[in-house]
């Protein structure tokens, strides 16, 4: 079967975690609306904050200069922070400005900050008495992403884990039906659901979807894919409403998609041939996208340090599609059950570290002399100027990844740097 993996997988539970505990180096969850506000195109996103959190969105996502944009901040400012002004009355005449403004919108989220947590502004309370008095319409709900509670990628888990209590419940005698959770560009979305299609898999629906009326129905007869290795606790509430999650590697590179999917073809009754007649000539071509940059990356050391989360899929996409070897792979956090098929298929020599201590893991990455080095944009820059080739993690989330006809994009994504090293030696 076709489907096998090219390592076979042990037990991730050999491998030690060194777990850290000191400064970090990452974004905030603020970030996630960049992605999110362009998947949920009903959907707006107010950020309860200061200026520091409207320019980090601003500079993130500027291109919404140009656009209508769905997304903007409500600055708490001195007199709000001195508590000469009501908060919440400020927040309902911003957010009734906003909708009589904005009719289109169909869910309004309330998106935490710092100094919203600092002043324990409550925005749940604020989100379920603003959209009683809008009669749902849009309906509002409220989510943390303040740097104090959340790194980058968790984001989005919190703003998807704010949806899950919205899902309408399955109705009585539901079929089983596949729910991929984790925000696709549409593109990659589009791909897997003629995939699905041709499975035969006819009941498929993604979280989140692009418009409010295609939020699925969830119960004991769905069957859910994790497209994204940070969803937690989104994963947690759907399993609360009686998902069940079907373990697999995830979608990146030829046969991590292939597993993927495989996951779900098991779960449907998919028989392997039909598996194999529908997978195999994307399979090929992903096959041969990633062999172009075999040269470039074979028995090269990467090292990664922690941010989006995506690490470890990462990591296992690149030493077993592309021979590359990772000698530490850093992640924010390790939800081991979510990942154990990726984890499994790593080799036991590497270090896996969760958590930051910044100081101590830029020794180890002096010592360990990587030939790459994956991080956020703020150690990117110093750590060229010491001579490392770096790769912005943060590219690897931003850029569709996920799925057949990206792999070939994302072996490419690790090779350019490397090239431009040699092009600037040479
Ligand atoms: Fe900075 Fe906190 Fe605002 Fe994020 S939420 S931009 S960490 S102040």
């Amino acid at each position: 079967m076709t489907a096998q993996p090219l390592l076979a997988p042990r037990s991730a539970c050999d491998l030690p975690v060194l777990r850290q505990r000191g400064q970090r180096e990452v974004f905030c969850g603020l970030t996630g609306i960049v992605w999110l506000h362009r998947k949920m195109r009903d959907a707006f996103f107010l950020v309860v904050g200061s200026r520091t959190c409207a320019h980090l969105l601003q500079s993130a996502a500027g291109v919404m200069i140009f656009a209508e944009p769905r997304f903007a901040t409500a600055v708490i400012d001195e007199r709000d922070l001195a508590g000469l002004a009501d908060l919440h009355d400020e927040l309902d005449r911003v957010v009734g400005r906003l909708i009589d403004r904005r009719p289109d919108i169909r869910t309004l989220f309330l998106v935490g900050s710092c100094p919203s947590e600092v002043i324990k502004l409550d925005l749940a309370k604020a989100a379920a008495r603003l959209s009683l008095g809008f009669g749902n319409r849009p309906r509002v709900l409220s989510y943390s992403g303040s740097g104090i509670e959340t790194t980058f990628t968790e984001g989005e888990d919190a703003c998807l884990a704010a949806l899950v209590p919205d899902l309408p419940a399955e109705g009585r005698d539901a079929e089983a039906s596949l729910l991929v959770v984790g925000t696709l560009a549409d593109v990659v979305e589009d791909q897997f659901r003629r995939l699905f299609a041709d499975l035969g898999i006819g009941r498929v629906a993604f979280l989140p979807g692009r418009h409010r009326e295609d939020l699925p129905a969830v119960g004991p007869a769905t069957r859910m894919l994790l497209a994204q290795p940070y969803l937690a606790e989104t994963a947690r509430r759907l399993e609360d409403r009686g998902a069940r999650r079907l373990a697999a590697p995830f979608p990146l590179g030829a046969e991590g998609t292939t597993d993927w999917l495989w996951a779900a073809a098991t779960a449907f009754g998919v028989p392997a041939e039909r598996f194999e007649t529908v997978t195999r000539p994307a399979r090929q071509r992903a096959r041969a996208a990633v062999a172009r940059h075999r040269a470039a990356l074979e028995n090269r050391r990467i090292f990664f340090f922690p941010d989006s989360q995506l690490e470890i899929p990462l990591a296992r996409m690149l030493s077993c599609e592309l021979g590359m070897i990772p000698v530490e792979v850093g992640t924010p956090y390790l939800h081991r059950a979510h990942l154990d098929p990726d984890l499994s298929r790593l080799s036991p020599d590497l270090v896996l570290s969760e958590g930051q201590d910044v100081e101590a893991q830029l020794d180890r990455c002096r010592a360990a002399k990587p030939d790459l080095v994956v991080c956020g944009l703020g150690l990117a820059n110093p750590l060229e100027a010491e001579g490392f080739t770096t790769k912005w993690s943060i590219e690897t989330v931003f850029t569709p990844i996920q799925g057949y006809e990206q792999a070939g994009d994302l072996a490419e994504l690790f090779a350019r740097p490397l090239d431009r090293r040699n092009r600037l030696e040479v």
